[in-house]
């Protein structure tokens, strides 16, 4: 009886490369796929040719540098996808321009249907510097319940969809929330927080299958810029449905780790029992979808952040806070008894310090847990006492430098410039030995390394440079957007790195990176993503049979 020689290592693809940065120290110049996963390495550019078969794909990439492809640590695709099936004032450079698209989608639709807006707006954006009124989106729409919301927390609705909501004119603002009134008492249209869902929730929802698609083709968008994984940080019990139906169909360009919302409209025994309810835990899924853990939200954001002292432009106001710290450690504590992962949305210093509370509180309950069970999401506000204490609780930090770049001249407005310099000390989390994972937050996509330029010169879209002693070098600020993220995710072991074993999730650039000009940073695109072994962008055929 002869014996089979084993079956010898046969590569899908082998790529060689001018530099490939392992963000472990270590470099290469080749680099072999198999399946899904990372096979081999070589310093040699031709060190892994006895492993190339008829089959293999040969891609020399030439000049280019490989880096592992970017995880996003808190970024919202679902909402970014919903925001490709609404009408797109996004793109509005005025007040007029906003109204006009509101009108030509009203006239299109039948009547009395909802016109529901693109999320990832902003009135910096438009030539006047204010919201639309809700009296200007009547007259845009007479006919039709119109719901512009803005982010996460604030919106402007009409008239009809006020009353199809139920919002008079004496209803008591919901917890959280604030109905807006104009000075002679009417509705202005204006909502935030809590009242935006109270207002949402009679919006019909687009159906799974539009989602599911949607979150295909937007997610091809996030590929095209280099990111191979999105921690989503906001869905529903029906936008994970969609994230199914989405991985179903293969549809998935980008690997996601959703976190599901417990609002804080809830009771606490409603919350309880949503969780009890949920019937699964934190890590179930595969390595394309898989859940990441629960969501809460402890206050606003640059507008209705909690506070120590007060907003710079309203004296009488410090912000409020979404849960009873008691009731959110109850919850939380029999979450993580349950298997549960929590991140919790704290913009503001006295958001920060309070969650510090419920977080050391479930501690105290639970005993000692593994790193990046109970998660900060953002504390752009904190002083070095609570970075002290989050590093000694073992609580890690999710940052986003996308939110100063972005809202950096609103910070300015409302928290003032020494508050706005302040903003996620990355540098200073750092030196205390904190656990970081790089974001965006920002419900589009937005390119990586706009996001590594800024945390490396702490530069904005149009606030300049703020708080330039803050900044981080390149390598660091890539570390915390590759293995920072798989740490948060769980997955150090499977990604964030290039090594024998890993994915196969990378992304090819025309620049260096870590030699580059910072400024050349700025809109550096990638010419190549790959994300399990396959290619998700590749507009020049290199990975092409
Ligand atoms: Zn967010």
């Amino acid at each position: 009886m002869t014996r089979e020689p084993a079956e010898p290592l046969r590569l899908d693809y082998l790529i060689k490369a001018g530099a490939i940065h392992a963000m472990t120290g270590a470099s290469y110049r080749s680099v072999g796929l198999r399946g899904a996963e990372i096979a081999a390495v070589s310093p040699e550019p031709d060190g892994l040719d006895d492993l190339a078969g008829p089959d293999t794909v040969r891609a020399d990439l030439g000049d280019l540098t490989v880096l592992p492809a970017f995880s996003d640590s808190h970024e919202h695709l679902m909402e970014a996808s919903r925001n490709t099936l609404l009408v797109p004032v996004d793109k509005a450079r005025s007040v007029a321009e906003f109204t006009s698209m509101v009108s030509q989608a009203a006239r299109m639709a039948p009547p009395g249907k909802w016109i529901l807006t693109s999320m990832g707006w902003h009135e910096s954006n438009l030539a006047e510097n204010r919201l639309p009124t809700g009296a200007e989106l009547d007259a845009a729409a007479p006919g039709h319940p119109v719901l512009a919301r803005r982010g996460g927390h604030l919106a402007v609705a009409n008239t009809l969809a006020l009353q199809a909501a139920g919002v008079g004119t004496d209803q008591p603002d919901p917890p959280g929330g604030k109905i807006g009134h104009l000075p002679d008492g009417r509705l202005s249209g204006v909502l935030e927080s809590g009242a935006v869902y109270q207002v949402a929730a009679f919006a019909p929802a687009p159906s799974a299958e539009e989602l599911a698609g949607a979150l295909g083709t937007r997610s091809a968008e996030y590929a095209a810029l280099g990111v191979g994984t999105i921690r989503e940080a906001m869905v529903t019990l029906d936008d994970l449905q969609a994230y199914q139906r989405a991985w179903r169909g293969g549809l998935l360009n980008v690997r996601v780790r959703p976190l599901i919302r417990i609002g804080n409209e809830l009771s606490t025994a409603d919350a309880l029992a949503l969780i009890r309810g949920l019937g699964t835990w934190s890590g179930f899924g595969d390595d394309w979808l898989r859940i990441w853990g629960l969501k809460f939200v402890m206050d606003g954001g640059v507008e209705g952040g909690a506070l120590e002292q007060p907003y710079a432009n309203d004296p009488a106001n410090s912000g409020h806070l979404n849960w009873d710290p008691a009731a959110m450690t109850e919850v939380c504590t029999e979450a993580v008894r349950r298997g549960w992962r929590i991140g919790t949305h704290a913009a503001g210093d006295r958001a920060v310090r309070t969650l510090l509370d419920v977080y050391e509180g479930v501690v105290a309950q639970t005993g000692s847990l593994p790193p990046w069970t109970l998660v900060i999401e953002h504390a752009l506000l904190s002083d070095r006492a609570q970075r002290e204490r989050a590093v000694r609780g073992g609580f890690g930090v999710t940052v986003q430098h996308p939110l100063l770049w972005n809202m950096g001249s609103e910070m300015l407005v409302t928290w003032g410039p020494e508050r706005t310099r302040q903003v996620n000390p990355l540098d200073d989390w750092l030196a205390l030995g904190a656990s970081l994972a790089a974001g965006t937050d920002i419900a589009r996509p937005f390119n990586p390394m706009t996001n590594v330029w800024g945390m490396a010169t702490r530069g904005t879209k149009s606030a300049g440079i703020q708080g330039t002693e803050h900044a981080i070098d390149v390598p660091t600020a890539l570390r915390l957007y590759t293995l920072g993220s798989a740490a948060l995710n769980g997955e150090a072991d499977r990604l964030g790195s290039i090594a024998p074993g890993k994915l196969a999730d990378l992304v090819a650039y025309p620049l260096n990176p870590l030699t580059a000009d910072l400024d050349d940073l700025a809109e550096l695109t990638p010419a190549l993503t790959i994300v399990g072994g396959r290619a998700t962008h590749d507009p020049d055929k290199r990975l092409a049979r």
